[in-house]
């Protein structure tokens, strides 16, 4: 089977960014070389040139199936035949706690769906149900499907360990290859603004893993404060991270920054004037959004325009496409280079 050789140190990242892409072969046990420096990731298909211009090698392998696999908790539902293709493939998985989102179709048997995933991962205690994200503090409406009654959990992300509150705080697991992405890019001494801090993931992996002077970290929801000071407090960061509890907007014109990364991709665009006024003469912003993937390119030009039009020059560093959003949507990552004229 095609596998791709990567070294040991980089196997998370590079497995999260195929499993995004969906390249990754799940039902393949992951096996390390005989000195151990690296690790062969099973393929479904082919990938694109960009991982083999990235240094990873392409090897033909024999790979074993793994024993179990995370898909495989459908094979422990048991429910009418008709009713299998409603059974969702994936779920998030934070610290101990699993999220599922449950279509109507199989709701009356989600204690059993629940059941069925506690059974297969050991190290999960609870299943909640994921009803989506909702309102300004984009907190998740959970309801408890099987196992332990309970919505915090600690997660681990890149060595680093963030407490959350799932229920009342916006934390996402599917982001962590693009937080990764933005902590390679911060330079030595640079200032950091995280507008819409949440816990703290961000603002928690760059201070921990990048040459940051300082960081000001911002959350209009008192429960994500709440955790974003615990998360700073249990990664060691105090005297790098200044927490607001505020609108970014009113924290805008107290600092100068050279990054901002504006993480509240339904509504950035509003934001996008304070984050200039953050702005030292020069910086890059971390622009988020979600958009129908049709209007994507007039909605950048439109970005664009108005950066200009607020006295600045701007480039488009690198684009990327975070994920899929919805079956029209997708979220998009922007990486401004801003320049005042
Ligand atoms: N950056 C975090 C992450 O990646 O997990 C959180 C992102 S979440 C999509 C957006 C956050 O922005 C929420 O925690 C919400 O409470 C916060 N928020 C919404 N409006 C805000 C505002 N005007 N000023 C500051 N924070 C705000």
């Amino acid at each position: 089977m095609l596998c791709l050789k990567v070294p040991k140190q980089e196997g998370e990242k590079v497995r999260n960014k195929l499993l995004e892409e969906d390249l990754l072969f799940r039902k393949g046990k992951i096996e390390s070389s005989e000195d151990g420096r690296f690790l062969f990731l099973p393929l479904k298909k082919p990938p694109p040139r960009r991982f083999e211009e990235s240094g990873y090698e392409l090897v033909e392998k024999n790979v074993e199936k793994r024993e179990t696999l995370e898909s495989d908790y459908t094979l422990l539902v048991d429910l009418p035949e008709h009713l299998k293709k409603y059974l969702p493939s994936s779920y998030d998985i934070i610290g101990d706690i699993a999220l599922i989102k449950i279509p109507d179709e199989v709701e009356k048997y989600e204690r059993e769906i629940g059941e069925a995933i506690l059974n297969i991962h050991k190290n999960l205690v609870t299943v909640l149900k994921d009803q989506g994200v909702q309102g300004e503090f984009r907190v998740r409406d959970v309801r408890h499907v099987a196992g332990d009654k309970k919505t915090v959990t600690v997660h681990r992300e890149y060595g680093a360990e963030f407490e959350v509150d799932v229920s009342e705080v916006y934390f996402s697991p599917r982001l962590a290859t693009e937080r990764w992405r933005v902590v390679k890019k911060v330079r030595k001494k640079e200032v950091l603004f995280d507008m819409f801090a949440g816990a703290g993931p961000y603002t928690v992996l760059i201070g921990r893993d990048a040459p940051v002077e300082h960081i000001y970290s911002v959350d209009l929801n008192p429960d994500a404060v709440e955790y974003l000071k615990k998360n700073v407090e249990r990664n060691n960061l105090e005297d790098t991270v200044t927490i607001y509890e505020a609108d970014a907007r009113d924290v805008a014109p107290k600092i100068k920054c050279d990054r901002i990364i504006m993480n509240l991709p339904h509504s950035s665009e509003k934001f996008i004037h304070s984050a200039l006024e953050a702005l030292k003469d020069q910086g890059t912003i971390h622009y988020y959004e979600i958009v129908e993937e049709s209007e994507r390119k007039e909605r950048l030009r439109g970005l664009l325009e108005r950066i200009k039009r607020d006295g600045f020059e701007v480039r488009v560093q690198e684009e990327r496409k975070v994920r899929t959003y919805s079956s029209t949507q997708v979220q998009m990552a922007y990486d401004l280079e801003v320049k005042k004229r």
